[in-house]
C-alpha cells in the first residue's frame, strides 16, 4: 500500500510522512477516524515507508521486497489484532484467523467492523479484543524484529479492547520494548480506554470527501454523474459503504426502502386491522424476519433509520438542497416525508438510538422490535 493509492486524507498523509522524513517515529499512535475514512490503509502506507529499501520523500517504492510483502500482508515484523468471536472450534485469537484476515483486508483494504464480521459470518455474535490475544502479542513483541528495523503492531478497532486485554499491554505501550511500534486504529475513540488513549499519540482521521469518494468510484465503475454524486452524499465519507452501494446500484437503497416498508406496517397497524386485513400478524411476521437477520444487521438497519427520519425533517424544513434522497431511490419517499415533523422528530430519534443500544446490549429482538413499532404508530398518527 502507498500512499499514492489512497483517496485524499492529504493532511494526514503529509504528517505521516513528516515523522517518516524527520526520523520522528512515535512508538504508539492512534489513527482515529470514521468507518471508511482509510485508517487502515493510511497505516499500512506509513508502515510501508518506514520499512521500504528505496524510500522517497514522499512515498514508499512500491517494488522492494519489504513494500511486497507488506502489500501481501505476509510482513514477518507486522502483527494485527482484531476484534473477533469463537467461531469454528477456534478461540478468538488473532494468530488462529490470519488466513481470514488477510483475505478480507486484501479484498477491500476500507472494510469496517461490520465488513470484517459478515465476512466470518459472524452474524449473531459481537467480537472483541481479548485477554488472551494481549498474553500473545506481548509475548511475541519480546522478540527481535524478524528482519527489519522495526516491528509494527496494528490494534485494529481498538475500542473492542477488552478492560482486562487493555491492562495487558499498558506496559507495552508505556515502554516499547526497544523497536516495536504499535499503530492502534479506531472508528470510536470516544470509546477507548482511559489508560490507553494517554499512553498513544492521536491522528484524527477526517471523513472523506464527496469529491475524493467521487474520483474514486468514477476510476472504478462506470457510472453516470448523478448516480456517482447520489452514492457519494449516501456513503457518509465511507469509501467501503460507497463501493459496496456501487456495486448493487440497481437497487441502491434496500436499506431504505424496507425501513419505509416497516413504517408504512406501523402506521396502518390498527386501521387495517378494523378493515378486516391482518395488518398486525404482516408486521408480526416482519418481525421474525428481523428477529433472526442478526444484531450487526438490526444495527445497521436502525442507523439507515435514523438518517432516514433525519432525511424526511430536512426534506419538510430545509429545503431540498441538503435532502439526498428522492423518489427514485426510495420509493414514495416524498410522500412519506411529512409524517416526520417537529411533534413528532426528537421522540422517533430518541426511540430509535435507544433501541440501538438495546440491541448492543443483546434485548431479544422480538419484543424489541414489537414495543417499538407500537410506539412509533402512535408517533406516526400524531397530528403534526
Ligand atoms: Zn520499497
Amino acid at each position: 500500500m502507498r500512499y499514492i493509492d489512497i483517496p485524499g486524507q492529504e493532511t494526514v498523509k503529509s504528517r505521516l510522512r513528516k515523522s517518516v522524513n524527520e526520523k520522528r517515529v512515535p512508538h504508539a499512535q492512534l489513527l482515529a477516524g470514521p468507518e471508511g475514512s482509510g485508517q487502515l490503509p493510511l497505516a499500512l502506507a506509513y508502515i510501508s515507508h518506514l520499512s521500504c529499501e528505496n524510500p522517497s520523500l514522499e512515498d514508499s517504492c512500491g517494488e522492494c521486497r519489504n513494500c511486497k510483502n507488506i502489500a501481501k500482508l505476509v510482513f514477518p515484523d507486522l502483527r494485527f489484532s482484531v476484534p473477533l468471536a469463537a467461531l469454528k472450534n477456534k478461540k478468538p485469537i488473532t494468530s488462529e484467523f490470519v488466513t481470514e484476515w488477510s483475505n478480507a483486508v486484501l479484498e477491500n483494504p476500507y472494510l469496517t467492523l461490520n465488513d470484517w464480521y459478515e465476512f466470518l459470518g459472524f452474524e449473531n455474535k459481537q467480537g472483541f479484543i481479548s485477554a488472551d490475544e494481549s498474553a500473545e502479542l506481548v509475548k511475541a513483541i519480546a522478540l527481535k524484529p524478524a528482519e527489519g528495523k522495526f516491528r509494527f503492531v496494528i490494534i485494529w478497532m481498538a475500542e473492542k479492547l477488552r478492560t482486562e486485554a487493555a491492562n495487558r499491554l499498558l506496559k507495552s505501550l508505556e515502554e516499547p520494548e526497544g523497536k516495536n511500534i504499535f499503530i492502534l486504529i479506531s472508528a470510536q475513540p470516544d470509546s477507548i480506554l482511559s489508560t490507553i488513549l494517554s499512553r498513544v499519540q492521536m491522528i484524527r482521521i477526517p471523513p472523506l470527501t464527496v469529491e475524493d469518494i467521487e474520483a474514486t468510484l468514477r476510476s472504478r465503475f462506470e457510472m453516470d454523474q448523478l448516480t456517482l454524486s447520489r452514492i457519494a452524499l449516501l456513503s457518509g465519507g465511507n469509501l467501503s459503504e460507497a463501493l459496496a452501494l456501487a456495486g448493487k446500484k440497481e437497487t441502491l437503497a434496500p436499506a431504505e426502502n424496507d425501513f419505509l416498508g416497516w413504517m408504512r406496517l406501523c402506521f396502518s397497524l390498527w386501521a387495517s386491522a378494523k378493515a378486516g386485513k391482518d395488518s398486525f400478524s404482516k408486521l408480526v411476521d416482519w418481525i421474525d424476519t428481523m428477529a433472526v437477520a442478526g444484531r450487526e444487521q438490526q444495527k445497521s438497519f436502525l442507523l439507515t433509520g435514523l438518517e432516514f427520519i433525519r432525511q424526511c425533517l430536512l426534506k419538510n424544513y430545509a429545503g431540498s438542497s441538503l435532502v439526498i434522497y428522492n423518489d427514485t431511490l426510495v420509493s414514495n419517499f416524498s410522500k412519506f416525508a411529512p409524517f416526520i415533523n417537529q411533534s413528532n422528530y426528537l421522540e422517533f430519534e430518541k426511540l430509535l438510538s435507544e433501541a440501538y443500544h438495546h440491541i448492543e446490549r443483546n434485548a431479544n429482538p422480538r419484543i424489541l422490535f414489537l414495543n417499538l413499532s407500537l410506539k412509533i404508530n402512535r408517533l406516526l398518527n400524531l397530528k403534526a
